[in-house]
C-alpha cells in the first residue's frame, strides 16, 4: 500500500519559516511508522511571482488529489497593491472554496503553563478545551443579491443571510462525529429568535440528531448568549457548531481566551474522498506576520498543532497527536517561549527552530 500524501504550501512570510518545523515532526511520524509521500508547492505571494497568479492551477489539482493539504500563510505589504484578483489571499481562497471545505474546526485549547496569557482569571480558562465549528462556504459572506445599490436618494447596502437544508445538515454532521470523539456534547448557536435562517438551521440540525446523533447531547443557544457564555464560562462547552458568520467572530473570540495568535491551529474539512478521508486543509490561524518574518522569530506551535490535527482527523493517529500535543504542554512547562509567548516580563526567547527541535527532543523523552 502507498504511503498517504501531503502538499506542504509554506506561502509567504513566517509560512516557510514554520513549516520546516513542521517537516521535523513529519520525520518523526516516519520514525513512528507512519511515512507520508510529501510534496511542496507556492501559493500566495509566492506563487504570484512565479506563476503571475497566487496559486497556479497545477498547484490546485495537486490539493485536490493529495490526502491532505498543509499551509503556512500568505500575504504580505508587498502584494497590498496588487489587482484584488490576484492578491495572495485569492490563492487560499481557492483551495477552500474548490476543494468545498465546509467544516472549519477552531480549537479553543488552553494549556496550563500559559494560562495567566489570557485576558481572563486563571481558573475560568485552565485546562479550557473547545471545539468551533464553524460553516465555512455558505452563509451571508455569499449569499445573493449582495452589493451596494443607489435605492433612492441614498446608497445601501445588502448581504443576504442564505442557507440550504443541505449545508446546514453536512456541517452538523461534522460536528456530531467531531463530539462523538471527544466528549459527546454539541452545542448549536444561531439567532432562531430573529432570524428565519436561524430557524431553520436549528430544525435542521435537532432533525440530523434525531436520525442518527441521538447518543450525543445537544444544547441550542443563541450565538449572542453564546457569546457571553464563552467569556463568562468557557469550560461549559465541548463542541460548538455555529454559522459562517458568528462561527467567524465566535471562534476569533474563543480563540484569544486561550492567549497567543502564535498557538492557534485550524482545519477546514469537505466530503469523504473515495478512500473515506476527508478533503483536508490544515493551517495555523495566524498570518504570514511580515514583522518578524525571516528573523526566526516566529511561534512553530500552530502549525505543529495543524499537523497534530491533520494527524487525528485525516490519518485517525490520535495517538500520535496527543504525543505531539502532550510535547508542546512539556516544552511550555519548561519555560521555552518564542518572544510572543513572553510576558510583560520578558525573558529570553528562543528562536522558530530551537522551539521545533525542543518539541522534537521531548517526544523521544
Ligand atoms: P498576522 O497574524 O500575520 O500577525 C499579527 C501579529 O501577530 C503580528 O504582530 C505578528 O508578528 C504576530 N504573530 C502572528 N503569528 C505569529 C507567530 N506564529 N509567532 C509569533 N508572532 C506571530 O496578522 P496581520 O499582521 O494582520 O497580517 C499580516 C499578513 O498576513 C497580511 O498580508 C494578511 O492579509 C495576512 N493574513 C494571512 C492569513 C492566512 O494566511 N491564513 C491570515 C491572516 C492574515
Amino acid at each position: 500500500m502507498s504511503n498517504p500524501s501531503l502538499l506542504i504550501l509554506p506561502g509567504d512570510g513566517i509560512g516557510p519559516e514554520v513549516m520546516a518545523e513542521v517537516r521535523k515532526l513529519i520525520d518523526w511520524c516516519a520514525a513512528q511508522g507512519l511515512a507520508f509521500d510529501v510534496s511542496e508547492d507556492l501559493v500566495g505571494g509566492a506563487a504570484y511571482d512565479a506563476h503571475g497568479t497566487p496559486l497556479s492551477d497545477a498547484t490546485m489539482a495537486k490539493a485536490q488529489e493529495v490526502d491532505a493539504v498543509l499551509l503556512g500563510a500568505v500575504g504580505g505589504p508587498k502584494y497590498d497593491t496588487l489587482d484584488f484578483s490576484v492578491k495572495p489571499e485569492r490563492g487560499l481562497l481557492r483551495l477552500r472554496k474548490e476543494m468545498d471545505l465546509y467544516s472549519n474546526l477552531r480549537p479553543a485549547q488552553c494549556f496550563d503553563a500559559l494560562a495567566d496569557f489570557s485576558s481572563l482569571k486563571r481558573d475560568v480558562v485552565a485546562g479550557l478545551d473547545l471545539m468551533i465549528v464553524r460553516e465555512l462556504t455558505s452563509g451571508i459572506y455569499f449569499g445573493e443579491p449582495r452589493g451596494i445599490f443607489e435605492e433612492g436618494n441614498e446608497r445601501v447596502g445588502i448581504n443576504t443571510q442564505r442557507y440550504t437544508e443541505s449545508e446546514i445538515a453536512r456541517v452538523a454532521r461534522s460536528a456530531f462525529e467531531l463530539a462523538r470523539r471527544r466528549s459527546n456534547r454539541v452545542c448549536s448557536m444561531e439567532k432562531a429568535n430573529v432570524m428565519e435562517s436561524g430557524i431553520l438551521w436549528r430544525e435542521v440540525v435537532t432533525e440530523v440528531h434525531q436520525a442518527d446523533y441521538a447518543d450525543v447531547a445537544l444544547s441550542h443557544m443563541y450565538a449572542d448568549a453564546g457569546a457571553m457564555q464563552l467569556c463568562r464560562q468557557p469550560k461549559q462547552f465541548d463542541v460548538i457548531v455555529t454559522d459562517n458568520l458568528f462561527g467567524d467572530i465566535l471562534s476569533d473570540a474563543a480563540a484569544m481566551l486561550t492567549g497567543s495568535l502564535g498557538m492557534l491551529p485550524s482545519a477546514s474539512l469537505g466530503a469523504p474522498m473515495a478512500n473515506g478521508r476527508p478533503k483536508a486543509l490544515y493551517e495555523p490561524v495566524h498570518g504570514s506576520a511580515p514583522d518578524i518574518a525571516g528573523q526566526s522569530k516566529a511561534n512553530p506551535i500552530a502549525s505543529i498543532l495543524s499537523l497534530a490535527m491533520a494527524l487525528r482527523y485525516s490519518f485517525e493517529r490520535g495517538d500520535l497527536a496527543g504525543r505531539i500535543e502532550a510535547a508542546v504542554e512539556a516544552v511550555l512547562a519548561d519555560g521555552l517561549r518564542t518572544g510572543d509567548l513572553l510576558g510583560p516580563d520578558g525573558g529570553s526567547p528562543v528562536s522558530t527552530g530551537e522551539m521545533g527541535d525542543a518539541i522534537v527532543a521531548a517526544l523521544s523523552d
